[in-house]
């Protein structure tokens, strides 16, 4: 919980917050940095980065202490995941899955035994995906296919789940299958997977228009058992689980917008003085001094809109109007300032060598996954309207 008085702007953080940030900020500039092309053209993470985001505590950050996690807050997961991508939004995303997903659901939902075999893990060296996708079921979540059939004491996964991030990387999944498909959505249960677990395998790789260090595969679930002390929560609660995990993912995505615009708009800035046209510096021109304001206005209020989704979220508030606010309005911001930053950067912009194609490129997922802007609009109309 934040130490400040209850009347602080929202921006301002307390100083563990301040720390930590700056801490991430100085890692993403100067170890990730370096490795953002290569792994986006190798459509793969380097390995040793990994490693350096458990060291850092950064893919445990809500972990309690006695799991060996970095006993943060809610709030830190949001700068950690806004402040790396603006260096890389692929590295970003790898822990915001870990973290607001993945790691959130275990806390909230997990057993005692549970906790005492993963958190530990997860705070260590365990990745983790959270697989709800399929071919025929993604903004129509609850439509999934995927069954969960119970033999014995055991459950039995037959199924596809598709687009799941992380699935590379990851060692533990968190699967949603249906228990009775008659059942509609209270049939639907979550369950924890390892990888390597029989009749379990990780399926086709997409090739991405962005993000293209984070893996997106398929899982293939052919006669998978699964002990039922693996189910997550409980039978038939996996849409509960489901549904509050993504409310809370959502203002993730959006620090992850957030944090793109910043990284476009630095390098924007930065080329716009040192560039020299028509005997001056480019941001000597008011033309482009409105445009980098301009930018740099939806990118103060997109930062306020997510940091305040996630102060209302850590104090207890109601926040999915907020989040679903967040996550649409930053998406749109992200897309728009980098749009603007290769426009900025003119030719060069348009090339590899430069950073900010790239962004443009990431920007786009903003608007898909955790819920397309389509899908926010419509919690949004919902929650304000009264609709059911
Ligand atoms: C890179 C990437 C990573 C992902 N990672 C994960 C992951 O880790 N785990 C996971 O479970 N999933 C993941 N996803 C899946 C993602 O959440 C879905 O792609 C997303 O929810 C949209 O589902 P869909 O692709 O089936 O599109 P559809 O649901 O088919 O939507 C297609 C279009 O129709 C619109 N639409 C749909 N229904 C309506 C409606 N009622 N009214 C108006 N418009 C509508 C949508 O807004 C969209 O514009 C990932 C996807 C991508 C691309």
């Amino acid at each position: 919980m934040n130490t400040l008085s209850p009347n602080y702007p929202l921006t301002e953080l307390n100083e563990d917050e301040v720390l930590f940030r700056d801490t991430v900020r100085q890692f993403a500039e100067k170890d990730i940095a370096p490795l953002v092309r290569r792994m986006d053209e190798e459509q793969r993470f380097d390995a040793g980065i990994i490693r350096r985001l458990f060291e850092l505590g950064l893919m445990g950050i809500e972990i309690p202490e006695k799991y060996n996690g970095s006993a943060g807050t809610f709030f830190d997961a949001i700068l950690a995941v806004e402040s790396l991508s603006a260096v890389d939004p692929s590295i970003a995303v790898l822990v915001d899955v870990q973290n607001t997903l993945v790691v959130n659901a275990l806390l909230h939902w997990a057993t005692d035994a549970q906790k005492d075999r993963y958190l530990p893990q997860l705070a260590t060296d365990l990745t983790g995906a959270y697989a709800l996708s399929e071919a025929g079921s993604g903004s129509d979540a609850f439509a999934l296919q995927t069954r969960a059939e119970k033999r014995g004491e055991d459950y039995v996964l037959t199924g596809r789940k598709l687009w799941i991030t992380n699935s590379k990387e990851a060692g533990l999944f968190i699967v949603f299958a249906t228990v009775n498909p008659a059942l509609g959505y209270r049939g639907i249960t979550a369950f924890l997977v390892e990888k390597g677990a029989p009749g379990f395998a990780i399926g086709r790789k997409e090739d991405k228009l962005g993000i293209r260090a984070s893996s997106t595969c398929e899982l293939i679930f052919d006669g998978c058992l699964v002990p039922a002390t693996q189910v997550l929560g409980e039978i038939g609660k996996g849409y509960k689980i489901a549904i509050e995990t993504l409310n809370e993912g959502r203002i993730g995505i959006g620090a992850q917008m957030v944090g793109l615009a910043e990284g476009a708009w630095a390098h924007a800035a930065k080329y716009a003085k040192e560039r020299k046209q028509f005997g001056k510096a480019l941001v000597e021109f008011q033309a482009m001094q409105f445009q980098l304001a301009e930018m740099a206005t939806e990118i103060e209020a997109a930062r306020l809109m997510v940091y305040n989704a996630a102060r209302l979220k850590e104090a207890g508030l109601p926040f999915r109007k907020e989040a679903a606010m967040c996550k649409y309005f930053a998406s749109q911001v992200a897309e728009r300032v980098a749009s603007l930053a290769v426009e900025v950067l003119g030719g060069v912009g348009f090339v590899r060598d430069y950073p900010v194609e790239k962004l443009y490129r990431d920007a786009k997922i903003g608007k898909i996954y955790e819920g397309t802007s389509f899908m926010q609009l419509s919690v949004i109309a919902r929650l304000m309207l009264d609709l059911r």
